[in-house]
């Protein structure tokens, strides 16, 4: 009788032994057959990096959103560093303990301000739409589906990413900080422009002033006993505004334009002002330097008795020969892989990428279908994100 039950108790352990390892079975073939495909995984990292708020003047949002990545690159065997100039944070990630990796892949995390809304992605008809899903957390989202997909092989590579959280204030303690302290490599990748698959040929500098206008106070009914600082401000600013309108004359539509976007001063109706200001944002062709567009400016401000002009932002133009081999590279795979042709285009707006170039780095400025950056209606193609990670990585894996 005791055998009996011995054996019972036997077969008993046994079928519960084979009905979990069934079940575990099926657990595992179940996860299978849902593995996620990378256009998945894509919208996934994308929805949950939108759903930081982070705006480029929200530290603590910034450095969660860094945090977050780190956490879910952390099994892979890569190195990871925490960055802070003048309060901003970055961060790098290599696949190798180097500040110098073959490519640095960069992006910037902040993004400009918006309603609470768009921080909630949305996807509709294979749009995901939201605030940063094209500028730019998307290539964030493609960066670390790469170092998913590499998985325990990421050695094998000589790869860095790089993340910056200041972009939309100038970049000067993201990438301008990094390279300056000696972050390099043989080539970088960053899609902040070159819309639908257009490599970014040239990119306007900037040049923002704020005029400062002193004046003498009177009585509104005597002018001549004053001295309007609003007038002469507004002679000056006439001034500026007319040396770019000439620029409309050449055949091209990039040409360079001026555009007066704040200006305040005086205090009464009756009163001649003794103060007033002004900011002036100028975007220029690569023809001229940053300084010899100021230099310009400072030379109009001149003519007027105490108006002064002083620069709040200086931005180099980007030119960038995209024959080079790295640029060909790319063009030919998108070619091969999906039949896209990818052609160039003048942008108006500055980008991070000009500090590589200033550093002779490479850059490769280009995008996947998306667009309204910095409105309520900023949307990406998910499916055209998926080409473009596809053909970036066949590209990361030819150059690292
Ligand atoms: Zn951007």
């Amino acid at each position: 009788m005791v055998n009996v039950m011995k054996k019972l108790v036997y077969i008993l352990l046994l079928t519960t032994t084979f009905l979990t390892l069934s079940f575990n079975f099926s657990k595992l073939f179940d996860s299978h057959r849902h593995v996620h495909s990378n256009k998945e995984i894509l919208e996934s990292y994308l929805t949950n990096l939108v759903s930081f708020h982070t705006q480029t003047s929200n530290n603590d949002a910034n450095q969660k959103a860094l945090r977050w990545i780190v956490e879910q690159l952390r099994p892979l065997n890569l190195k990871f560093e925490y960055h802070q100039y003048n309060n901003s944070n970055s961060l790098t990630i290599t696949t190798k303990n180097t500040t110098k990796p073959k490519v640095w892949l960069v992006a910037h995390i902040d993004v400009v301000s918006g309603d609470e809304m768009l921080f909630q992605a949305k996807k509709l008809d294979n749009k995901l739409y939201g605030r940063g899903v094209y500028d730019m957390k998307m290539a964030i989202a493609c960066y670390m589906l790469l170092m998913r997909e590499l998985g325990h092989q990421t050695n094998e590579h000589d790869i860095g990413i790089m993340i910056t959280t200041d972009e939309e204030t100038g970049g000067a303690n993201g990438v301008k900080s990094l390279l300056q302290e000696g972050y390099s490599s043989d080539v970088a990748f960053l899609p902040d422009g070159g819309f639908d698959w257009k490599f970014e040929e040239m990119a306007k500098g900037v040049v923002q002033v704020k005029l400062t206008s002193y004046g003498c106070a009177a009585h509104g009914s005597l002018p001549s006993k004053g001295d309007n600082a609003i007038n002469k401000l507004m002679s000056a600013l006439n001034d500026i505004n007319q040396m770019f309108e000439k620029e409309k004359s050449k055949d091209s539509s990039y040409y360079s334009t001026s555009n007066v976007g704040m200006i305040t001063g005086g205090t009464a109706v009756n009163q001649v002002p003794d103060y007033a200001e002004a900011c002036v944002d100028i975007r220029f062709t690569p023809e001229m330097t940053a300084d010899q567009v100021l230099a310009k400016v400072v030379e109009i401000t001149k003519k007027y008795d105490n108006v002064l002009a002083e620069s709040t932002m200086l931005a180099a133009p980007r030119q960038v020969d995209v024959h080079q081999e790295c640029f060909q590279k790319f063009s030919h795979l998108a070619l091969l892989k999906y039949n896209i042709e990818v052609g160039s285009v003048f942008s108006h707006g500055a980008s991070d990428a000009r500090f590589f170039s200033e550093k002779d780095i490479p850059v490769l400025v280009i995008a996947p279908k998306g667009g309204q950056h910095h409105a309520d209606k900023e949307w990406v193609d998910l499916d055209d994100l998926e080409r473009f990670y596809e053909v970036m990585k066949a590209w990361v894996l030819e150059v690292s």
